[in-house]
């Protein structure tokens, strides 16, 4: 073990120093920067046969430098009624990365605010009738929302052919729907999953004069868009958008009308090349950190929202200490090569481009779990 002096930022505080620290090789880098562990908003599982499971998730989290993570409803069967849960609640339990979970706003479980965090109606089809009737029956509690008009059919790819196209403006208006009906209803408390068009910021700046409202942007989002579509793997909800969107959502990270860095990881094993039939979704949490940081190219604000952000709207006690932290290598350039991933899912949007700044190595709870490449825990 050598200790060399490294450049720490601690988000909670806003403050940059110098720390000697003991790292597991002498690496030498003026670009080095120690920071906590990251807390995904949004993250995807699957447990079924040979897909994203808790342990190759796990993996995946530490090699990203995600020690907490919050998971949506829609695995099979739907997170939404205690026996469900507590089925992932034992599958899921470790030392290393806290999996909290949403529950199905449709279905017979509420938060505790445990590990069941807030509702969410991310990767379920709902209508308006839907959302009248649970607004109408659920006691009020954060609200993470989807927002889609699924009553119009909607894939949304002009090049691709033979599918149905999903008008730019449905998420905005779809933002209004769920969270005036919810007002109505006594909820005041909303999250809306990445933003993708600007629209639904300007809908969100009105509708902020009357709810506590919060929002995030995934790293596809701020990196990609429509013109870079060449396989299936770009087939991601909602859809990428245009370079001018793109470059907005960016302002709009630097600005802070978007609050939170999201991944959406949407793990798959194989997509098939087809458009029509493979699901939505690309996997990404493992080069998340490098594709924000190479998107928004400011240290601070990445981890800003990628550490206190998300940890301050959901109420978690942050964890930066001698035994946990993340080291960044912001000068370090590689390509993605997702054969690689811990993840089972392969599926991802990045696979072939090249990303700046790096995660070098993780420890969580005073053990070393990922450095260089490598995967160190059982
Ligand atoms: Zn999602």
């Amino acid at each position: 073990m050598k200790f060399i002096s490294v450049k720490v930022y601690d988000p909670y505080q806003k403050k940059l120093f110098y720390e000697e620290i003991s790292l597991p090789k002498n690496i030498r880098s003026e670009k080095l920067v120690v920071v906590p562990t990251f807390f995904d908003f949004h993250t995807h599982v699957r447990l079924l046969e040979d897909q994203e499971d808790y342990e190759s998730l796990k993996k995946a989290c530490i090699a990203g430098g995600f020690s907490e993570v919050l998971i949506q409803p829609n695995t099979k069967p739907r997170l939404e009624n205690s026996k469900v849960h507590e089925k992932h609640k034992k599958l899921s339990e470790n030392p290393y990365v806290r999996f909290y979970r949403t529950t199905s706003f449709f279905g017979s479980q509420e938060p505790n605010n445990i590990d069941i965090l807030c509702y969410s109606t991310d990767g379920i089809e709902y209508n308006y009738n839907d959302l009248v009737e649970n607004f109408s029956k659920k006691k009020p509690h954060f609200l993470l929302d989807h927002s889609q008009m699924f009553e119009h059919p909607g894939i949304f790819y002009k090049k691709i052919e033979n599918l149905p196209k999903r008008p730019i403006t449905n998420e905005a208006i779809a933002v209004a729907r769920t969270i005036l009906t919810g007002i109505e209803f006594g909820f005041k408390d909303f999250h809306i999953q990445h933003i993708s068009s600007i629209y639904t910021l300007e809908m969100i700046k009105f509708l902020k004069k009357y709810a506590n409202i919060t929002c995030e942007v995934t790293p596809h989002h701020l990196l990609l868009t429509n013109e870079h579509i060449k396989n299936s793997n770009f087939k991601i909800n909602p859809p990428l958008a245009d370079q001018q969107t793109r470059e907005f959502l960016i302002e709009a990270v630097k600005n802070n009308d978007i609050d939170i860095l999201a991944t959406d990881h949407a793990p798959h094993p194989d997509k098939k090349n087809d458009f029509e039939k493979d699901p939505y979704g690309t996997s990404n949490i493992e080069i998340a950190f490098s594709a924000f940081y190479t998107a928004i190219e400011d240290l601070m604000i990445v981890v800003n929202k990628l550490c206190d952000s998300p940890r301050r709207r959901l109420k978690i006690k942050p964890k930066f200490d001698s035994e946990n932290f993340v080291v960044v290598d912001l000068n370090q350039e590689f390509i993605v090569d997702s054969t690689k991933f811990y993840s089972k899912g392969k599926n991802c949007a990045f696979d072939g481009m090249k990303l700046k700044g790096k995660v070098i190595g993780v420890k969580i709870n005073g053990k070393w779990g990922f450095w260089d490449g490598e995967y160190l825990l059982d």
